[in-house]
């Protein structure tokens, strides 16, 4: 979808708006005829499911439905953003900061199972306070949170369990559309909660009539393990609350009980056969109400790999905090739903210079030729930033960098200030900066950003007398005049030409004096920012 700007050039929209529209505008149901009923707030769900670890990867769909909801309300309609815990769902395998025997456990539902650490009524609740305490730190909705457990309980979900229920014919036949291996007649989309030994996987049911169904508790396989059944044998009223709805349907009974507008998912969804789709037609044939508009995105990998505790590379949300803003995070998933977005520690660096890049155009700094693109990049920002914009005035590699070159607060200010990177009102944010890129370079940095600024010569370095004048020629440049980072630049390569050696060769010799090292940061800007008296002091005994 594309709107005219004034001057009449195509604006693409960002593809948050472009699904705002789609949602405030649609007028008909995917797979009836119908005409869609006017929606007074727009819904837009999403959910966790609580049996495994947050990571900020699981942050990625909170995010994402937050910039849809965000997008709603700049277009002026009321929205509502509800988060829902998937706590009526089993425990299907230990975590691995979970004790082994709570084996016990697997196949129940996870609001069932006893706190591991003993400090909540719940497995789930433990896993959901976790949620909290991070989740409103990474949204601006306010948002509604559910469980689903609870939603049983209250019977919230009656009146279109009935109807899934009476109707399980059609929604059996709606299902073996998408299978080759098809549903049987008689299939009940509803699994009881053992009432002996409560768990929820293992329970089979053989019939439902006159309100209730007949169920058989029995062993379940996982992929690794079973979840023990205890055969009993049993009936549960699926309107009491003891049970949930199978998951092709429960998605859709959800849809319709909360009214959802739109919702997203993971890229495994978009295929015609998946669950989404299999509820969103559930969702309008049998309970009437149009599916919510759609869209799909690519996981988060770490350095090209899934995220999991057996690889140990799992970044918690802390972690991230540590040594990057929230709007960080969330500008990176804003970016691209598409693309796959994989992350490595070693390139933080890249994408806040991404990020400020942004905020230059936004700020209106930086102009581009192309308006197309200056316009995303301004709406990825905006959308992405929050309410407050703190620029700190300096890159996180120079943050990096001058925060390796003293430990002491006055010595980088006067660095900062001789480049022309301070200014006072900025002071507290570029000190935030700057810590958090000590704990990046401490835990996560490549050795080769890495340095220690050298008090003396290295003793065993070996330099040639061209690479010597070369340097003696850097001190009387930098004893004659003031130099910025580009005329200094320039005068490397002047000075290079002049004796007659590689850059390559100077380079090497220039780090190796000042840090006994092969590479460094950019030379000029280092430089200046090292200060020209300690430059000149160590080029000088060269
Ligand atoms: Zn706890
Ligand atoms: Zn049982």
């Amino acid at each position: 979808m594309s709107k005219n700007n004034k001057n009449g050039e195509e604006k693409e929209l960002f593809w948050a708006d472009q699904l705002a529209q789609q949602i405030v505008s649609r007028e008909k149901f995917h797979y009836i005829d119908k005409k869609i009923p006017k929606f007074d707030v727009f819904t837009i769900r999403t959910s966790a499911s609580l049996s495994g670890i947050l990571h900020i990867g699981r942050l990625s769909d909170t995010i994402r439905h937050d910039t849809v909801y965000s997008a709603l309300k700049e277009a002026k309609v009321k929205a509502k953003l509800i988060w829902v815990a998937e706590d009526m769902d089993p425990l299907r395998k230990i975590p691995s900061n979970v004790p082994e025997e709570y084996e016990k456990y697997l196949g129940m539902p996870v609001t069932d199972i006893p706190d591991p650490n003993g400090c909540h009524s719940s497995y789930a609740d433990h896993f959901k306070a976790d949620y909290f305490k991070v989740i409103d730190e990474f949204v601006s909705a306010k948002m509604e949170k559910f469980s689903m457990r609870e939603e049983y309980k209250k019977g919230n979900f009656n009146k279109y369990i009935k109807k899934i229920l009476e109707k399980a014919d059609e929604v059996r036949e709606i299902q073996n559309r998408y299978r080759t291996n098809k549903l049987a007649k008689g299939f009940i989309p509803w699994k009881p909660i053992c009432e002996n030994c409560g768990k929820i996987i293992t329970t089979n049911v053989k019939e439902f009539s006159n309100g209730v169904v007949k169920y058989q508790c029995k062993d379940y396989e996982f992929e690794t393990t079973t979840a023990i059944g205890c055969n009993h044998k049993g009936e549960n009223d699926p309107l009491k609350g003891n049970g949930k709805l199978l998951w092709k349907s429960e998605w859709a009974v959800e849809w319709a009980r909360w009214k959802v507008a739109c919702e997203g998912a993971g890229k495994e969804y978009q295929v015609p056969n998946s669950a989404f789709w299999v509820n969103a037609e559930i969702l309008e044939k049998v309970l009437n109400f149009p599916m919510p508009v759609p869209f799909f995105y690519e996981h988060l990998m770490i350095n090209g790999e899934k995220m999991s505790a057996s690889l140990g590379n799992v970044v918690y949300p802390r972690d991230w905090l540590e040594v990057a803003p929230t709007e960080l995070l969330k500008f990176f998933y804003n970016k691209r739903l598409m693309k796959t977005r994989s992350f490595s520690w070693k390139d933080l660096p890249v994408l806040y210079d991404d990020y400020d890049a942004h905020m230059d155009i936004y700020l209106g700094r930086v102009k581009l030729d192309n308006k197309k693109e200056e316009q995303h990049m301004k709406r990825l920002f905006e959308i992405s930033h929050g309410n407050e914009i703190n620029p700190s005035g300096i890159s996180f590699s120079h943050a990096a960098m001058v925060s390796q070159i003293s430990p002491n607060e006055d010595d980088i200010v006067k660095s900062l200030e001789k480049t022309g990177h301070y200014n006072k009102k900025m002071h507290d944010m570029i000190f935030k900066r700057i810590n958090k890129a000590k704990i990046w370079l401490s835990k996560y940095a490549p050795e080769d950003v890495k340095f220690t600024v050298q008090e003396e010569v290295p003793k065993d370095l070996k330099l040639s007398s061209k690479e010597k004048e070369a340097l003696h020629l850097v001190v009387k440049a930098l004893k004659e005049k003031k130099w910025s980072e580009k005329t200094l630049f320039e005068e490397f390569y002047n000075i290079c030409n002049k004796v007659g050696i590689k850059n390559t060769d100077f380079f090497r010799a220039a780090y190796n004096v000042l840090l006994n090292k092969d590479r460094g940061p950019k030379l000029a800007p280092f430089i200046l920012a090292l200060g020209e008296e300690k430059v000149i002091r160590l080029f000088e005994k060269a």
